[in-house]
């Protein structure tokens, strides 16, 4: 039994069996598999070695074809290397002799290849270059096989990868999915942030789990202390069965409360939406008791697919929350994308320091078609309910005048074309830059509404990358130079009578409910399990009770002081749940 300890970013418990997703840019660890597997990995290694050749052959006549055959050569040695029968036997003989992934018995031959190779006179050295290419094509055709295999699942698992990339978990078989766990990763990592709206236990930043595990290991995910525990023994099993079954049985005492009000014990009235990824948990706001949609993050439209999606495919999403909405708000967020697969494939060169690079709103104003053709789904969708519009990352009041305008422009065209749309459809910005908050006087002249964006926010104000594990600990809303950038957001908001929400993280953890409602936010915008347990903490205390907590918390210099004390508070109101 081994126990790893990371980072909990989803509440409950998983004891299931592992499949790993190893990542072709690091090191494979050795993994084993059982003597009944071998077969399978020996299929899966020569189904890879044909994908590859396939793939270079296709690369060699196209080189041939622009570049002449005596360049396309070089790719002739790949070839031959791919179908070199001493070398697929070595594969394969240190499948079947160490029992281990196919990956792992490429990754070491290759390695030792490699090897031989440089110790060669200067001209085999320089090809080890070759050697390496090799072996990254043969381990993505390899890694690609698990992650297409991760799409259509028979049995339950949990996930279990180096790291998981916004499309990969938007693509994952969510009816089979059980928990996830990865080596990287911080709180509000998109892994973090799915595995929480899906409501399943999920660890992050834990380092070298994945060279640890062998796929099927039976593997036990605590989401609530942030702990993997490795083919554990009956004794880990039991206890955290009867956690997982404690936790289970206070989530349904929540159950009650789905049509209650989140109002306090004095009588001030909370809204708490959803934030959604998916179309498909609409339903799972109001199931929990949530009163609309505070943030839908559309990305995974374009994540979910390889193609672009067109304006029916907006349609027929925004669409389908509408009308499952029923006339509850549901806002609407256009691409927040940047540093992904999605973006990048449309850059010609990758970008260094992508957080502060072409992201969000600054991507679709340079990408106009692309934008305006989400924002005609939205508009023609708009007539089906009650939605809004939100632009992520806004940074200037110049990227918000443009965005409006295109809204405008997209109107006029739907009118031109003949198509209804609505006379007027809200207007709201993520506040999630310093800058934003900062100049937020200045754009409550020309926003419906605000949505503090807390996950980037901690981020830009704090210099920490919301995903790295390696600075977790210093990602922390309670820093006070955070507080009082969302002090001044929520001021602002009253000042200007602009509807503000929160819809980061922070708003789904009890720890700082207490707090933000005595900040003055009414509009809390939350993953959508975490809604009953925050109307539970907002109808068990009184405004007067938040407000001191504010004021108290506003004096304190450090985050650990403000930590604690909230700890504390929240003790106080419910002492049976925390
Ligand atoms: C945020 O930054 O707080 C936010 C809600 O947006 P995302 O997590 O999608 O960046
Ligand atoms: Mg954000």
């Amino acid at each position: 039994m081994e126990i790893k300890k990371g980072i909990g970013v989803s509440p409950g418990v998983a004891i299931c069996k592992a499949r790993v997703l190893d990542a072709e840019e690091f090191n494979i660890p050795q993994r084993h598999v059982k003597p009944e597997r071998v077969a399978e990995e020996a299929a899966r290694l020569h189904q890879a070695l044909e994908d590859s050749l396939r793939e270079r052959t296709a690369l060699r006549d196209r080189a041939a074809m622009r570049l002449g055959t005596e360049t396309a050569k070089i790719f002739d040695f790949h070839l031959a290397m791919l179908s070199d029968p001493s070398l697929v036997g070595k594969f394969e003989e240190t499948l079947a002799r160490e029992q281990v992934t196919a990956e792992y018995a490429v990754a070491s031959v290759m390695r030792a290849y490699a090897k031989d190779f440089l110790a060669m006179p200067e001209y085999f050295a320089e090809r080890v270059k070759d050697v390496y290419d090799v072996e990254r094509l043969i381990l993505r055709h390899l890694i690609g096989q698990t992650r297409e295999s991760l799409t259509k699942l028979t049995e339950d698992v949990v996930v279990l990868a180096h790291d998981l990339t916004p499309s990969q978990t938007a693509n994952l078989d969510r009816a089979h999915i059980r928990g996830m766990a990865t080596d990287a990763g911080g709180r509000t990592s998109h892994t973090a942030i799915v595995a929480r709206a899906l409501g399943i236990p999920a660890v992050v930043g834990l380092n070298d789990l994945t060279a640890s595990v062998n796929d099927g290991d039976l593997v036990i995910i605590d989401g609530n202390r942030g702990v993997v525990i490795v083919n554990p023994d009956e004794e880990a099993i039991d206890q955290h069965r009867q956690f997982g079954q404690r936790l289970a049985a206070f989530e349904q005492s929540l159950e009650v409360l789905r049509d209650l009000p989140a109002v306090t014990l004095d009588g001030h009235e909370v809204t708490l939406l959803g934030n959604i990824e998916f179309p498909s948990e609409a339903a799972s706001v109001l199931a929990r008791g949530g009163s609309g949609i505070g943030l839908y993050r559309t990305e995974f439209l374009y994540l979910g697919s390889e193609t672009e999606p067109t304006e029916e495919d907006h349609y027929q999403a925004y669409s389908r929350v509408l009308e499952e909405m029923q006339g509850r708000p549901v806002c609407i967020r256009t691409l927040d994308l940047g540093a992904d697969k999605y973006t990048q494939a449309r850059s010609p060169i990758p970008e260094r320091n992508p957080f502060l690079g072409l992201r969000s709103i600054r991507f679709c104003l340079q990408h106009l078609e692309m934008f305006k053709t989400q924002l005609r789904g939205i508009l023609r969708a708009s007539l089906k309910g009650n939605a809004s519009i939100m632009f992520p990352l806004v940074t200037t009041v110049m990227e918000l005048r443009q965005a409006k305008m295109l809204i405008r422009d997209v109107m006029e065209d739907l009118e031109e074309e003949g198509v209804e749309v609505p006379g007027d459809v809200p207007v709201g910005i993520m506040v999630e830059v310093p800058a934003a908050a900062l100049q937020v006087n200045q754009f409550a002249e020309e926003v419906d509404f605000f949505s503090i964006g807390t996950n980037d926010l901690i981020q830009y104000t704090l210099a920490v990358d919301r995903g790295n594990e390696r600075v977790a600990p210093l990602f922390t809303g309670a820093h006070p130079a955070v507080l009082h950038l969302i002090k001044d957001i929520i001021r602002a908001g009253q000042r200007h009578d602009v509807g503000v929400s929160l819809c980061g993280e922070m708003g789904s953890d009890p720890e700082f409910t207490l707090l933000l409602l005595g900040m003055g936010l009414r509009t809390f915008s939350i993953a959508p399990p975490a809604v009953p347990e925050i109307k539970k903490l907002i109808r068990s205390v009184t405004m007067e009770h938040a407000r001191q907590v504010a004021r108290r918390v506003m004096t304190f210099d450090s985050d650990k002081q403000i930590v604690s004390y909230l700890r504390d508070q929240i003790r106080q109101v419910l002492p049976e749940a925390y």
